[in-house]
């Protein structure tokens, strides 16, 4: 059976060891008094809950699902007193706006709070997450008068917010979306079509439900150009910011049935000349929309990591219980009747691949949160540019690279435990399923790569990646004295350089032909995302060795030692595949277009 533990003493080591967090806040003024010993506090008590409301209801969610009837979603059991007890400890307002009750928390801390969640219950923590996402679009982008209308309910937990913007012809493309917005007299507008795949769009946990919609005017432009961003309650809300006892024309049709995230509802929703208000400017909705997508973007990489984390927990337990055969130097456990299956190289192949990929993975998390903070609150114009530009570099890699690694490394772990990771028991099958959906939803992992491959490296003539490259060389210059670290900082180095010739390749490939681009896009991002990881390793080992050399560290010997040696696995063995993706990359686009489309 699981049993999730969140993972407090990595999340401290790299809070406080690698990324300073600390000083990192007192250079902001409006995160300044977020010291050391409240953010132990803040993720300890996040902490509490996950293993004690959100965990213990994740497998039953699992097998109960949600239930339709009649335009109601039925959330499963123990959901709906979690959800109260989120609310009640002031979670859904952690990152808010201060002036409309907001607690203007730091990404980076809420970052690791969405990773447990995901990882005790990722059907849960979606309701979650998109409530923050509405909050933080609306916060950003709405009037003051609709700020103060909604969002000290929902940053209080009473409503939630949902993203209304797929429609049955339209999911990568929303520029096709038919959502119609008509003005009425009284500046609001009547809204009508269809969305599909809308998380929590329906459901018994909150009062209210505030839907983000995408669509068009019927004179507006043609194709994303023309798309508007209206807020949509289900139940509608006086100017006092109190409902009336007056239900919109929003009512979800259906549920859908899914492969996983079961305790997650997934509704077509219907809008009839429901009444919406306009959240920013007519015609700008997709780019509103965009502030809120990196940061909902970066939560699917924490699907991604907080899942493998789970899994790695569940088979790392098992791989020193469960006896079968002996080791390859001879008997370990003499008095039984076979070794644990932790002996075996194989095992501990797949064990440390998940523990190298979900450290990692972890720390580029909070170093993209970092950004978004520092874009946030940094009282310096230069320093916000960068973070700026980091964000947009970075994002989408952490989204694509995280969610991938999520899913391989939740197979990772059910391998571990042969037919046993198979059955429902152990949990890890539904953590396969319900890893799966991070690759796809928020842009599919494809869109994500071309999103970098192209907008972001393409269009910017590769001037984004030397934002990047610029933070590695000030790292690798700074640590020119350790000697400890110079094979890593080594490997690392020409991994940069491998980057950098692949993008120098891509480039001028992408002059003559524009199929290039999407052609190389994948083995693109997954290159970014290894010379990322290796990037996070390299402060990850400097930290360790760093502390391992100090009397007082407050860290375990053997814990800091577990993480350098897990260090010079992933340089040894994960590293090199980035080899293999210049090689794809250098393949260039004729091979994947020379069939023609009858041949396939
Ligand atoms: C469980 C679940 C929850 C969801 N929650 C929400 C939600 O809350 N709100 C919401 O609005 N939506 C939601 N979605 C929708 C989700 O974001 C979309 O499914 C996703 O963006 C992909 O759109 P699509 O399914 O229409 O696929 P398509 O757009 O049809 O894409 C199909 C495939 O083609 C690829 N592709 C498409 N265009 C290109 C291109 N130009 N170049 C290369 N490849 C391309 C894609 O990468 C993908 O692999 C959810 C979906 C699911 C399944």
């Amino acid at each position: 059976m699981a049993e999730y533990r969140a993972p407090l003493t990595d999340m401290q080591f790299l809070l406080h060891e690698v990324f300073a967090a600390e000083e990192k806040f007192a250079a902001m003024p409006d995160t300044a008094e977020v010291s050391a010993d409240l953010i132990d506090a803040i993720i300890e008590e996040a902490a509490k809950i996950t293993e004690g409301l959100l965990a213990p209801v994740n497998q039953s969610g699992d097998q109960q699902g949600c239930q339709f009837d009649a335009g109601s979603v039925t959330t499963p059991d123990g959901f709906k007193e979690a959800y109260q007890a989120h609310a009640a400890g002031g979670w859904s307002g952690l990152t808010g706006d201060v002036n409309y009750g907001g607690q203007g928390m730091p990404k980076l801390l809420s970052a690791l709070i969405e990773e447990m969640y995901f990882a005790a219950n990722s059907s849960f923590a979606l309701y979650t997450i998109l409530n923050t996402g509405a909050t933080l679009t609306l916060s950003q982008h709405a009037s003051d008068e609709l700020k103060a209308r909604y969002l000290p309910r929902m940053y209080e937990g009473i409503w939630s917010g949902t993203m209304c913007l797929t429609e049955p012809h339209a999911g990568t493309d929303l520029g096709m979306i038919r959502t119609r917005a008509v003005p009425a007299d009284d500046g609001s507008y009547k809204i009508t079509g269809t969305k599909i795949f809308i998380t929590a769009g329906e459901h018994d946990l909150t009062e209210n439900i505030i839907h983000l919609v995408l669509a068009k005017l019927p004179d507006a432009p043609e194709g994303p150009k023309g798309i508007s961003l209206f807020l949509v309650p289900k139940l509608k809300v006086g100017n006092d910011g109190e409902l009336t006892g007056e239900e919109n024309n929003v009512r979800c049709g259906s549920i859908e049935h899914k492969m996983g995230i079961k305790g997650s509802a997934t509704c077509v929703m219907n809008f009839e000349e429901a009444t919406g208000y306009l959240v920013g400017e007519l015609n700008n909705g997709l780019s509103n929309m965009f502030t809120m997508m990196n940061y909902e973007r970066l939560s699917m990489g924490l699907q991604g990591n907080g899942l493998a984390d789970s899994s790695y927990q569940v088979a790392a337990r098992y791989a020193k219980d469960r006896i079968q055969g002996r080791a390859a130097k001879g008997a370990v456990a003499k008095d039984q009747a076979a070794d644990p299956i932790i002996v075996h190289p194989d095992i501990r192949r797949m064990l440390l691949t998940i523990r190298a990929n979900v450290l990692a993975g972890r720390a580029l998390s909070m170093y993209a949160a970092l950004q978004l903070d520092t874009a946030r609150f940094h009282p310096d114009d230069k320093e916000r540019a960068k973070a700026e530009q980091l964000v947009a570099l970075l994002i989408p890699v952490q989204k694509a690279y995280c969610t991938d690694r999520g899913f391989e490394s939740c197979v990772l772990a059910q391998q571990v435990l042969g037919g046993h990771g198979y059955v429902a028991e152990w949990g890890l099958e539904q953590n396969v399923r319900d890893a799966r959906i991070a690759q796809i939803y928020e842009g599919a992992n494809g869109i994500q790569a071309l999103d970098l491959a192209g907008r972001k490296t393409v269009r910017s003539n590769g001037k984004l990646l030397q934002v990047l490259l610029a933070e590695i060389d000030q790292f690798v210059e700074s640590q020119s004295g350790n000697s400890a670290l110079q094979e890593f900082v080594a490997a690392l180095t020409s991994c940069k350089q491998q980057l950098q010739s692949a993008t120098d390749q891509l480039l001028s490939a992408a002059a003559d032909n524009p199929e290039e681009v999407g052609a190389a896009s994948y083995a693109y991002m997954e290159l970014m995302g290894l010379t990322l990881y290796c990037f996070m390793w390299l402060r990850i080992l400097a930290a360790s060795l760093a502390a391992l050399q100090k009397q007082e560290n407050g860290y375990d010997a053997s814990y800091l030692d577990g993480l350098v040696k897990t260090g010079e696995f992933f340089v040894a063995r994960l590293l090199p595949k980035s080899k293999a993706l210049v090689a794809e990359i250098e393949a260039g686009a004729a091979p994947l277009m020379a069939l023609s489309d009858e041949q396939f």
